[in-house]
């Protein structure tokens, strides 16, 4: 039976029993592969999917300031529940701001209902909207339709049960690059098994091989990559600020329960950080409701890197409050996993090193 250390009354407003699941399985999301089949309709049960999604299109209403609130929320128990959130919630938000309305109302509702897994495999597109990397998968036109090769070595909310994916695709030298989403089920379509990754082993992490894979036009999410991901970019990194958030709530809590218990040096820069972290997400949500970050990418990027600074600086406060104890191994010592958790934060795309660099150039270019 494993234990429950981490039910400690968290401040989101998580549905309780998806609260109690996340807490008893936290461990086991970060460690291993035994639940991570469950994580998606538990949220969806929960009513997390339909967060921010417009009542005409099947959601609860609201927006993606809701939504990423939710991520957060997630994120105080495990990161590794919250980043499959994540994938299917940028799923779903792809499909709402996609021209094809077809494609939303087809897969929409099994989405929300977690019958289908959504997952994102943009990181490579948007590393090649940043100039980093050329797209590695290739459409060819065929008969109402295309034809896909190539590979996607980073793709999470792979469940086994079946998923539907985005990515973006190279086609010939006169047509821009597209997004398109591809179904698990189709012929050419193979997922490895899990990465065997240091943490997050409960996301369904794996690597998509795409071989001769054939979609139909009517799966085209959009017809011109570089219109389209700087349209959904803002949705799709406040989405994923939500997982730094909620880490980052969970330790600073953790740290002051610890630092208030003893002799309370930590209390002054413990708050001030929380303080600070209220801020920055209060920043955020107001650029993603007024659309600032669609024309304005910088202000976003930065407020990117600030929350991945946040929570480095709010585990490392954990460690410093829990002391030496904080170095010892029980079965389920949360400090040394959202210690692990942590460590994805800043490597995820649009990586810090990436964001820092797109910043330097947009100063360059400014002066
Ligand atoms: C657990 C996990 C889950 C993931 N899930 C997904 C997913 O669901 N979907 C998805 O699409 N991706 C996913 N990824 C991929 C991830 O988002 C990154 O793309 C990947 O980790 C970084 O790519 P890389 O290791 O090839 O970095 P590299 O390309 O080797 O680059 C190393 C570092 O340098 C930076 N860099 C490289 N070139 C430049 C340059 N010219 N200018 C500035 N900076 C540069 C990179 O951003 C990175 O920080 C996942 C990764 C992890 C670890």
């Amino acid at each position: 039976m494993p234990q429950t250390s981490s039910l400690i009354p968290p401040s989101s407003q998580l549905d309780a029993d998806l609260a109690q699941w996340l807490a008893i399985h936290a461990d086991d999301l970060n460690r291993n592969d035994a639940v991570s089949e469950e994580v998606v309709p538990r949220l969806a049960r929960a009513g997390l999917f339909s967060i921010g999604v417009p009542e005409a299109q099947g959601g609860a209403g609201g927006d993606v300031r809701d939504a990423t609130q939710a991520v957060a929320d997630v994120a105080e128990y495990s990161m590794a529940a919250a980043f499959a959130f994540w994938g299917q919630r940028s799923f779903i938000q792809y499909l709402l701001q996609s021209p094809n309305r077809a494609l939303a109302e087809r897969h929409l509702p099994s989405l929300l209902a977690g019958e289908r897994a959504g997952a994102s495999g943009l990181s490579n597109a948007m590393k090649f909207l940043g100039g980093i990397e050329s797209l590695q998968v290739t459409a060819q036109a065929r008969a109402n339709g295309w034809r896909l090769h190539g590979k996607l070595p980073w793709v999470t909310n792979l469940r086994r049960a079946g998923f539907v994916a985005a990515a973006a695709v190279a086609t010939t030298a006169e047509r821009a690059p597209m997004v398109i989403a591809f179904d698990s089920a189709l012929p050419g379509v193979e997922r490895s098994d899990d990465l065997d990754l240091i943490a997050l082993r409960g996301s369904n992490t794996a690597a998509i091989a795409l071989e001769n894979v054939a979609i139909d036009a009517a799966d085209v999410l959009h017809e011109d990559a570089g219109r389209y991901l700087p349209q959904v970019r803002p949705a799709f990194l406040s989405l994923q600020c939500g997982m730094s958030i909620g880490l980052s709530r969970a330790s600073l809590r953790q740290a002051l329960i610890r630092s208030e218990s003893r002799r309370g040096a930590l209390v002054d820069t413990i708050c001030a950080l929380q303080q600070e972290l209220q801020t920055t997400v209060a920043q955020l949500l107001d650029g993603v409701a007024n659309d600032h970050f669609q024309t304005q990418a910088a202000p976003l990027f930065r407020l990117r890197i600030r929350l991945a600074e946040i929570a480095q600086q709010a585990v490392g406060l954990e460690l410093q409050a829990k002391g030496g104890s904080a170095y010892l191994a029980p079965d389920n010592n949360d400090f040394l996993r959202r210690w692990t958790e942590a460590a994805f934060v800043p490597v995820v795309t649009p990586s810090l090193t990436q964001l820092q660099a797109e910043l330097q150039r947009h100063h360059v270019t400014r002066a």
